[in-house]
């Protein structure tokens, strides 16, 4: 791949906004609740953050927008970090080939989640993180925070509180999986930390500063070590083949980055040892990924000639 040296980051983000304009009247904004559907379908923006502290960006990249699934991300990394590897006894890491919403697969596979990027794995997660913490959502937060030097990061009380009152879905999930003895707290509990979780509002600027970890091999934005090379390693490949739901090996054949989207519209991806990037729009596909900002993604790998293959 190119040097860091040699690469126009700053027209390699507008070559990708321009693809992402082209997109524009494509796909919808999530209707799943009614906090997130009066976003501009055409809002775009997008941000690139080295691994040593160089912050680019174009469009409306300081923007808060509703991180959503984007959260499932940091965390499974808090998690991780608070040592806990026993997660992975009670959620797997195969791509579920099923919407991120889905209960099918739970019955058969006993209420052990496919993988922690479905929000069945990810209410595992939160779980965990719950246990570990006592205050999830807190940790989330904190972590957003203090990695992108940004205090302003908050949850959005609307959007949870949207969430909750329209939670039928996720709350059935948690209940299956609580019946398998897969949830060590109270349902309402792990509901309210995990709706929290995903009600934060963030920018692009925000969300690419503090997925720089994933790029740092687990070092956080101080230096201090926050995951080790092997525990970044399977997030990032987690991410890469569940990150965007069932459509996941198809933003690998386009884009080839590991990626986590949320139904705010944002696709965050790890360029590994050398950025992160987040790239936001909110109109969305059918399976719940930004069509945008994944043309923005596609378009910057492909001008740019790096991904991880
Ligand atoms: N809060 C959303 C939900 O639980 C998150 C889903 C998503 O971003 N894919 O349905």
């Amino acid at each position: 791949p190119p040097d860091h040296a040699e690469l126009d980051y700053p027209q390699l983000l507008d070559t990708a906004m321009a693809a992402a304009r082209r997109e524009a009247g494509r796909g919808h904004v999530a209707g799943y609740i009614p906090a997130l559907a009066s976003e501009d379908p055409e809002a775009f923006g997008m941000a690139l953050a080295t691994v040593d502290g160089e912050v680019f960006g174009v469009g409306d990249w300081e923007r808060p927008f509703s991180v959503q699934s984007i959260s499932k991300l940091f965390s499974l990394a808090l998690v991780l970090a608070a040592g806990g590897d026993g997660l992975w006894s009670g959620v797997g890491r195969e791509p579920s080939g099923t919407p991120f919403n889905s209960l099918v697969q739970l019955e058969t596979e006993h209420g052990i989640p496919r993988n922690p990027f479905i929000n069945a794995g990810a209410l595992v997660v939160t779980d965990r993180l719950q246990s570990l913490t006592g205050d999830a959502a807190a940790h989330v937060l904190d972590f957003l925070r203090t990695e992108a030097g940004n205090p302003a990061i908050a949850v959005d009380a609307a959007v949870a509180a949207s969430e909750a009152e329209h939670g039928h879905r996720n709350a059935a999930l948690a209940h299956f999986i609580a019946s398998h003895g897969n949830l060590h707290n109270e349902v309402d509990d792990v509901l309210r930390e995990y709706f929290a979780h995903c009600s934060i509002a963030a920018s692009c600027r925000d969300l690419a500063l503090a997925g720089r970890f994933l790029a740092r091999h687990g070092l956080r934005a101080d230096g201090s070590r926050m995951l080790s090379r092997s525990e970044a390693k399977r997030i990032n490949a987690v991410m890469l083949t569940c990150g965007t739901y069932d459509a996941a090996g198809e933003f690998a054949f386009r884009v080839g980055l590991p990626a986590k989207s949320g139904v705010g519209g944002g696709v965050l991806a790890v360029l590994p040892g050398r950025a992160a990037l987040c790239a936001w729009s909110p109109a969305l596909d059918r399976a719940g990924n930004s069509v945008a900002a994944v043309a923005a993604l596609d378009a910057f790998t492909t001008a740019s000639g790096l991904s991880v293959f």
